[in-house]
């Protein structure tokens, strides 16, 4: 990655070096890696296998299977080694799962209307399995974006806005790096909920004066917002709830 703090974290983790790679392009950002392979590898893939989708665990199952130890009468390694036997309730590797997804995935974002600014979480990907979960963890539902151009795949959505996006982002916060940090309290300053316990009078579409109708929108933007999701289309208007 090129946040160097997110992979000096994992690196602490591996117990590993963090190495600096060559930039591809003279106008990219350096890129940091950090590598754990072998039996610690193994280790760790054991340890996370039960909380990832279906394709990293057949690609761990792929990665395993294709491990010759060189070692003979090395201490066999058995799924027993995984962490959860270490007390670390489903809730908790859930939210890690998530924050862990997010910091690589997610947007946080302050987005502006005309009169108020709410925070959105939003991810998006083509794995649906995935996009799935995130929604289910979210508390949100999964939206299905056409691709641009034909024969690829679609991609999915998972997006949270309003006040229990600010909630999930107070929440995310510890275990988010530096850049993701700094994108949360961008988006939760702007914020003040008090606007959304007291609905807005207009539209906070920017640009729109019409009268406030629900979720902080006119009855147009609302039926438009409305329509998309009965349709299962990404929402081109983004309520406040
Ligand atoms: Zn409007």
């Amino acid at each position: 990655m090129t946040d160097r703090d997110v992979v000096e974290r994992v690196a602490v983790l591996f117990e590993r070096a963090v190495v600096r790679l060559r930039k591809r392009k003279p106008h990219h950002k350096l890129p940091y890696a950090t590598t754990i392979k072998g039996a610690p590898a193994v280790r760790v893939m054991y340890a996370v296998r039960p909380f990832l989708g279906k394709s990293r665990q057949r690609q761990i199952d792929r990665a395993i299977a294709s491990w010759k130890p060189r070692r003979v009468g090395r201490i066999p390694i058995e799924p027993s080694d995984l962490l959860t036997a270490q007390g670390e309730s489903r809730e908790a590797c859930d939210r890690a799962w998530l924050a862990g997804l997010l910091e690589g995935e997610g947007s946080f974002i302050g987005s502006r209307g005309f009169r108020s600014s709410y925070p959105v979480i939003k991810v998006e990907m083509c794995e649906q399995e995935i996009i799935e979960r995130v929604a289910e963890l979210l508390g949100t539902r999964v939206w299905v974006a056409a691709p641009g151009t034909e024969g690829w795949r679609p991609t999915y959505i998972a997006q949270l806005a309003g006040h229990r996006a600010a909630g999930w982002m107070g929440e995310l916060r510890p275990f988010m790096g530096i850049r993701r940090t700094a994108a949360i309290d961008a988006a939760l300053s702007a914020y003040h909920p008090i606007r959304l316990i007291a609905p807005p009078l207009v539209c906070v579409v920017q640009g729109c004066e019409r009268p406030h109708r629900s979720r902080g929108l006119c009855n147009t933007h609302y039926m438009s917002w409305s329509r998309d999701r009965a349709k299962g289309r990404p929402p081109r208007i983004t309520p406040l709830r």
